[in-house]
């Protein structure tokens, strides 16, 4: 199986070269080049299979050049014991007659960038040898919070890579940042920036593409990657765990073969959602999906009136993880939808670079309509989902998932569509205990109140245990204290690299 960009002037290449390239040469995304379809009889199977063998399944559909072996090697490192807190991996949860929630945040961040980057880590050192590459992996990272924790602990010990993570000194939760500065592993590096998440990811981009800087680390013996959410590598393990919700509905009597069932999506960057569309594509029999934006709604208006529309006011919102005003993996579907038309995808992406917005023709947005439906949630919609749903169900849902819960409400009522529904969670109410402590319990009771005190309070007031990424992260020994201003990331790149 090949995969080739969506902007069409680049060379075709295997899974292992899009794994190891993460974007394409013309700067568009790999896509795979053809057709991959699931019977319903191999559905069935799935049912009687456990999360690690449908991973295996769904993913040599699309790695056709790793061995059943290697595939086998990475699944089982990345979804076994050590790492997820149950058997299941992604366990559903019914909710009423009608309504199901799949967690992916059983990992060890305790959020669903877990799912993908567990995985990832284990792909790129074999994709790297498989192209003829020896050098050893050195991956950056600026994060605002979830992808540098979830990266962290997937490079974490990877023999052949390296992992640098930078996040702004004063941008992210304590919780976070405990989470970076106590990371264990030898070959992990965890660096404080004095300024904002900007000039963070300034600093990352302007390394990346310094001849200089790569020239000098290549004679240490470093070739540079990516673990961005463009790269295939993270998204086709997100297919797998749809094929799993199904397949759990399957093997529990909950829908008969063939049922439709929808999906909805808390979205960003549009990748978690577009892998639910890939599954779909391959015959997974889904209905619609719902996309949920947060107030950041450039989703839900794209996908109601066709224009994409970059150039608005950023907000800063309690679902932080999708305050996201370019969504990157929507050129994937565009690709898609237009089947396949490279130039018009290009054009409409130059649009979006030049002009900050792009329109789709008609025809595409009639296709794109045909399976998305969207809207969005406010933070005080969000706040009163959570409080709403704890009450009646004993459900206790952070606030990205209750975004995605508040919009299922609305698509209800605007479609009376009462198909089976799967709404996909992906953070643990423990990961942003501030707000969900809040909406449980009222502003009075967090007023002052530290975040690992309120770890404590949920616990207790739930009853559920504080999952083990997030507990005592006060007590373990700080590793890393490095604090750099923007202008010297480049320096301390080549330095961290020569020891
Ligand atoms: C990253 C993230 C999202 C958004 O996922 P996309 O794939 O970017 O759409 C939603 N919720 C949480 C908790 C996340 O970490």
């Amino acid at each position: 199986m090949l995969y080739r960009s969506t902007r069409g002037n680049s060379e075709p290449v295997t899974a292992a070269g899009a794994i190891r390239l993460g974007i394409a040469p013309d700067g568009g995304l790999f896509v795979p080049a053809e057709e991959v379809f699931v019977n319903p009889g191999e559905l069935a199977l799935m049912a009687g299979m456990s999360y690690q063998q449908r991973a295996v399944r769904i993913l040599q559909m699309f790695l056709t050049d790793f061995t059943p072996g290697e595939i086998g090697d990475c699944v089982e490192g990345a979804y076994g014991a050590a790492k997820f807190d149950v058997p299941e991996v992604a366990p559903l949860e019914k909710l009423d007659g009608h309504l199901y929630v799949l967690e992916l945040w059983h990992g060890p961040t305790c959020a669903f960038k877990d799912m993908a980057l567990q995985l990832l880590p284990r792909l790129l050192p074999r994709a790297a040898g498989k192209v003829g590459e020896d050098r050893e992996i050195a991956i950056l990272v600026a994060t605002s919070g979830d992808t540098g924790t979830a990266a962290l602990e997937g490079f974490r010990d990877v023999p052949g890579t390296r992992i640098i993570v930078f996040f702004p000194a004063r941008g992210v939760s304590e919780v976070q940042r405990l989470q970076m500065v106590t990371q264990e592993g030898g070959n992990v590096h965890v660096v404080a920036v004095d300024g904002n998440f900007d000039q963070t990811q300034s600093g990352v981009k302007a390394i990346f593409t310094d001849p200089a800087v790569i020239e000098a680390i290549d004679r240490q013996g470093y070739r540079f990657s990516s673990a961005n959410s463009i790269n295939w590598g993270r998204l086709v393990p997100q297919v797998v765990y749809y094929f799993s919700a199904y397949a759990d509905l399957l093997a529990r009597g909950e829908i008969r073969p063939g049922e439709t069932v929808n999906f909805v999506v808390p979205t960003g960057n549009f990748g978690n959602i577009l892998a639910a569309y890939y599954a779909r594509r391959m015959g997974l029999p889904v209905g619609c999906l719902v996309c949920a934006s947060n107030r950041n709604n450039v989703l839900t208006d794209f996908i109601r009136t066709g224009t994409y529309d970059r150039t608005r006011e950023f907000y800063r919102t309690i679902s932080p993880s999708m305050d996201i005003l370019i969504s990157s993996n929507l050129e994937r579907l565009l690709y898609d939808v237009t089947g396949g038309d490279a130039v018009r995808v290009r054009g409409w992406m130059e649009e979006l670079q030049a002009n900050g917005h792009y329109r789709v023709d008609g025809e595409t947005l009639e296709k794109i309509q045909s399976v998305f439906w969207s809207d969005f949630a406010g933070d005080p919609a969000t706040v009163e989902t959570i409080r709403r749903v704890y009450r009646k169900y004993g459900y206790l849902m952070d606030t990205h998932t209750a975004v995605g819960m508040y919009v299922y409400e609305r698509y209800l009522e605007a479609t009376g569509d009462t198909r089976k529904t799967v709404l996909v969670s992906t953070a643990s109410p423990f990961k942003f205990n501030q707000s969900v402590a809040a909406a449980i319990l009222g502003e009075e009771a967090v007023r002052g109140k530290g975040e690992f005190e309120l770890l404590e309070i949920l616990s207790r007031v739930t009853g559920m245990p504080v999952p083990g990424g997030l507990k005592d992260l006060d007590k373990k020994p700080v590793r890393h204290t490095l604090i750099v201003a923007p202008g010297e990331m480049k320096r301390v790149v080549q330095e961290l690299l020569t020891r």
